[in-house]
């Protein structure tokens, strides 16, 4: 084994070491006010503005179809832990923001519009919940945000992260009509766009729910923030309270700059390009050689096809860790494949992973949820070693015509499943792979992680729902990757501050809303003081620490501390830099 090739697991402490929690408030940076690009002079002024910035969002946004992701847990009280997950549901579709929508539709069942949104995702819909309702709340009115429907009340500066704000009270004003939001904006003080909402819509109706919401927006193009993350949170466990409805969602929306239609991109461009040989003996591949090539193009097929659904981030820095991780292994093992080993990131909540080739996929979710390196190591080693055993899937889709299909069908006619017993084989060989590896002595958090997800499992099934990997769960909820591990390590124990087995969603991996870009979270870790902080598969409100949109490479920033980056669409970058 080369020792330049192994890479020392300090460096990932780093990267994965610390107790990731959402970020919290802030206090606000010191630092010179920034200079306005155009002086509000009086509160009038800056409600105007916001009005007139928020049209031109709903203007620039008219041809754009992001993914809507919503990830919704039912709650139910916990004597030591508090609330905790009952059940679960998920939402994935895209949205269509051309404006035809008309918000009191919300109601009354739409259809056509349910259709649109949900695609091929209809399976995984709960009507109960409506996402359509999630996907609203990146506004605060589609229709008639303006000051004909709206009083707006100054109530201070504020800032979130490095940005500035003005904050004001919104209220429909008397007899403005069905559906008005009520509650609070937040809004940048260089160019008054709308920041932040949170509130709720006002009056409620008879059947049914408008829920309350906290909607964020990033500043990750020139000019203009772009709705990124919606919190809602119904219910509470209080004495005496009523709700019978009790939950919290977390929506992510992503790809806006995705191409609307990127099957008929596609069509235009049939891979040829692997046919080139410039090798130095330009002869005719072996067998051997024509199969592993075949299953390369497999494999770059699948890779490009996932990304342009939106479903899979662009190369980048998350792949740079798990790619470390994988080295680790693989030295350790003298695992020496003819092709590299890689990993990609898939943009989505559910648990899962899979591989195709020599590409390991895992969700952003999975990774979201690892308390370390160890246990990060455990979920790579079975994909590893599928990899390892020659379990090949996907090949099929060599063919480039097998890639020719709507992007909201990409669930039904991908699928990368294992037979039980590769299943069976993988889980073994990756335990011998681990008990090699650096990671040999550190899997009692693994193990606990096993544990953790094992008592969670019955109520969490959306999460635990693979959409293209084998599950981890059978259908009783019982753990099926891995399980070797639940017998082993200490047992877990929830009241045990000090022993953290699985972090709650949200709190490794950031994705760019604008070009899908996935990076690390780089906060410190926050001390847990009490059981009820774990919060193990969790969802969290969001808190994002807001920094206005930088040109990459460029030094003239106002803003003080260059804390997170913003990669933005026009950038041929792999990655945030920084
Ligand atoms: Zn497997």
């Amino acid at each position: 084994m080369s020792i330049s090739k192994y890479v020392m697991i300090g460096f990932l402490a780093i990267a994965m070491g610390a107790v990731a929690q959402p970020a919290t408030v802030e206090p606000a940076p010191p630092q010179t006010p920034a200079q306005p690009t155009s002086s509000a002079v009086t509160m009038d002024d800056v409600v105007n503005r916001a009005i007139t910035r928020e049209h031109a969002l709903m203007d620039m946004l008219k041809t754009r179809t992001p993914l809507i992701e919503t990830y919704l847990q039912n709650l139910k009280p916990d004597q030591t832990l508090g609330a905790v997950p009952s059940g679960d549901h998920y939402f994935l579709g895209r949205m269509d923001l051309s404006g035809n929508i008309d918000r009191r539709d919300y109601l009354p069942k739409n259809e056509s519009f349910e259709k649109m949104l949900l695609g091929g995702f209809t399976k995984l819909f709960h009507f109960q919940y409506r996402p359509l309702g999630f996907a609203w709340m990146i506004f605060a009115d589609r229709q008639d945000f303006d000051r004909q429907h709206y009083d707006f009340k100054f109530v201070r500066r504020e800032f979130l992260g490095d940005v500035r704000c003005l904050v004001f009270d919104v209220t429909p004003k008397k007899d403005a009509g069905d559906g008005r939001f009520l509650g609070r904006v937040w809004i940048e003080d260089e160019a008054y766009n709308i920041v932040r909402l949170n509130g709720t819509y006002v009056p409620r109706p008879k059947k049914g729910y408008f829920f309350h919401m906290d909607s964020w927006r990033l500043n990750l193009i020139p000019a203009y923030w772009i709705p990124a993350y919606v919190y809602s949170e119904e219910g509470d466990f209080s004495y005496g309270a009523k709700d019978k409805l009790a939950f919290r969602a977390q929506s992510r929306i992503w790809g806006y700059d995705l191409k609307k239609d990127a099957s008929a991109e596609e069509l235009a461009q049939i891979r040829v390009d692997s046919v080139k040989d410039n090798s130095a003996q330009a002869e005719d591949a072996s067998p051997l050689e024509a199969e592993r090539k075949w299953q390369q193009q497999a494999e770059d097929n699948v890779m490009e096809r996932l990304q342009a659904a939106g479903l899979l981030a662009p190369a980048g820095e998350v792949d740079k860790v798990l790619q470390t991780v994988i080295n680790n292994l693989e030295v350790t093992n003298n695992i020496d494949l003819p092709r590299p080993v890689s990993a990609r990131v898939m943009l989505t909540a559910p648990l899962e992973t899979f591989s195709v080739g020599n590409v390991i996929v895992v969700s952003r979710g999975f990774i979201d949820t690892l308390p370390d390196e160890a246990s990060l190591a455990m979920v790579l080693s079975h994909e590893l070693a599928h990899i390892v055993l020659g379990h090949k899937v996907g090949g099929k889709f060599a063919f480039s015509d097998r890639l020719l299909f709507s992007d909201e069908s990409t669930y039904s006619n991908f699928g990368f499943r294992h037979t039980p017993a590769e299943e069976a084989a993988a889980d073994a060989k990756a335990l011998e792979i681990l008990k090699n590896s650096p990671y040999a002595q550190k899997l009692d958090v693994a193990s606990l992680y096993m544990k953790q997800l094992s008592e969670r499992a019955p109520e969490l099934s959306a999460l635990l729902t693979p959409h293209l990997g084998n599950s981890i769960t059978d259908s009783k909820g019982n753990i099926i990757r891995m399980s070797a591990l639940l017998q082993t390590g200490p047992a877990l124990d929830r009241t045990k501050l000090d022993q953290i087995a699985a972090l709650p969603l949200g709190g490794r991996v950031k994705i760019n809303a604008w070009d899908d870009h996935a990076e690390l979270i780089k906060g410190a870790p926050v001390a847990i003081t009490s059981a009820r902080d774990k919060m193990p598969f969790e969802v969290t409100p969001f808190f994002p620490h807001l920094t206005r949109f930088r040109n990459p490479g460029t030094t003239d920033n106002t803003t003080a501390e260059p804390n997170t980056t913003n990669p933005t669409s026009t950038a041929p970058s792999n990655g945030p830099n920084n």
